[in-house]
């Protein structure tokens, strides 16, 4: 039996998955079993912000590893700590909770959001307004949130309490968001959803709308966070921080962690045994997100990443197969204008680039640590296919 084949005899098939056994990888490149090479557009998805086996996270995780793999959140450790204190203080947050993915992060934030109110005003206030074309995850929660209809199958009944406003349509959020709401949720640019960026006025209308009527914003920056997109959060582009803000995916560069920030109204909203997780915090994890966090900290590392997206950007113009560029730093959705994405993503890894789609869109994430002769080299293959 051969990796596929068993692979697919023994692993849920939930997936469609391209046929490629990935062996290592090394930067921005990695190698099939074949040893193939192709270049990663794609990072995990958004995950792997510091590419393959980056020489100083690879280094500070090992580190961690030996030192201390594990220990429950009854005990303290000084990795978790040091990762908390220096999240909160890059991105103005006062609090974090710590857990193991993008869906548990929202779950957190959603209850959160429903125990401030209770706690304020009783019952009865409890509603959590998403967006048309949202994503927030997998979980029972997650997915009554998500505002595609696509994802409400199944798995009735689905949680009460959510209901879901037109993106960038002001109307609409000011129809719906009435007394019994207790939070608006959004992502600034919509992943999973077609890589669509939120208009300036409506994340405007949001904010003060919400802030008039003692609303909390979370915003899901799972995908979107911890420099994707040329800001450590993509918030700082819209002049906006959350009360609450999730992040995951990129944040411990590979490492399964999710993170729930909190604002100084919502800073102490969970008491002890009101939330938990196991495996929240570990310190590998930690120790992964503390070295992302210093390397998106360093000189010019962002402006690095804007520079780079705008370099995307410019020559995915020059394509006549490009109809549209849309997203945000290098959140990079391209609208085809004849070809579908599906085609154009397995076309590419034959070719050995790795890319991913969103919807009807091609969609690149690549990691941030990309140098620009690997865009051209990662371009040229995709040019080449469409
Ligand atoms: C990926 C994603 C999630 C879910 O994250 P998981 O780690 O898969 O649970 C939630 N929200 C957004 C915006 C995402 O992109």
């Amino acid at each position: 039996m051969n990796t596929m084949e068993k692979f697919d005899g023994y692993v849920m098939q939930s997936y469609g998955r391209y046929p490629l056994v990935m062996e290592n990888g090394s930067g921005r490149r990695c190698v099939d079993e074949n040893n193939k090479e192709y270049i990663d557009f794609g990072s995990g998805i958004g995950t792997n912000s510091l590419g393959f086996c980056d020489e100083e996270w690879t280094e500070a995780v090992c580190a961690q590893v030996r030192r201390l793999q594990h220990n429950s959140n009854y005990y303290y450790t000084s990795v978790q700590a040091d990762f908390a204190q220096q999240l909160c203080e890059s991105t103005g947050y006062s609090s974090v909770f710590f857990c193991n993915s993008g869906a548990e992060a929202n779950e957190c934030a959603i209850k959160a959001a429903r125990k401030y109110s209770f706690d304020k005003y009783g019952k009865g206030r409890h509603t959590i307004i998403t967006l048309v074309n949202s994503f927030h995850g997998r979980t029972m929660a997650t997915l009554s949130a998500t505002g595609q209809e696509v994802f409400h199958n199944y798995f009735f009944p689905f949680l009460e309490g959510f209901v879901n406003v037109e993106a960038n349509n002001i109307d609409d959020l000011k129809a719906k968001l009435d007394g019994t709401v207790c939070a608006v949720m959004l992502e600034y640019v919509q992943g999973e959803g077609g890589v669509n960026k939120l208009e300036q006025a409506f994340v405007d209308a949001v904010f003060d709308l919400c802030v008039e009527k003692d609303v909390l914003v979370i915003a899901d920056e799972v995908q979107t966070g911890m420099g994707r997109t040329g800001r450590l959060l993509a918030g700082e582009h819209f002049g906006r921080r959350a009360d609450i803000t999730t992040l995951a995916k990129g944040i411990a560069g590979g490492i399964p962690m999710g993170a729930c920030l909190f604002g100084e109204k919502v800073k102490s909203v969970f008491t002890p045994g009101t939330h938990g997780s196991t495996f929240g915090g570990n310190p590998i994890a930690c120790a992964g997100g503390l070295a992302v966090l210093k390397r998106l900290n360093s000189e010019g590392f962002l402006e690095s990443v804007s520079k780079k997206a705008e370099y995307f950007r410019s020559r995915l113009e020059t394509c006549d197969e490009v109809e549209s560029v849309s997203g945000l730093g290098l959140m990079i959705g391209i609208k085809l204008k004849t070809k579908t994405a599906a085609d154009t993503a397995k076309k590419a890894l034959e070719n050995g680039l790795l890319i991913l789609t969103a919807k009807d869109k091609v969609r690149f994430l690549p990691p941030l640590t990309i140098e620009e002769s690997e865009i051209d080299s990662g371009l040229d293959i995709f040019f080449g296919v469409l």
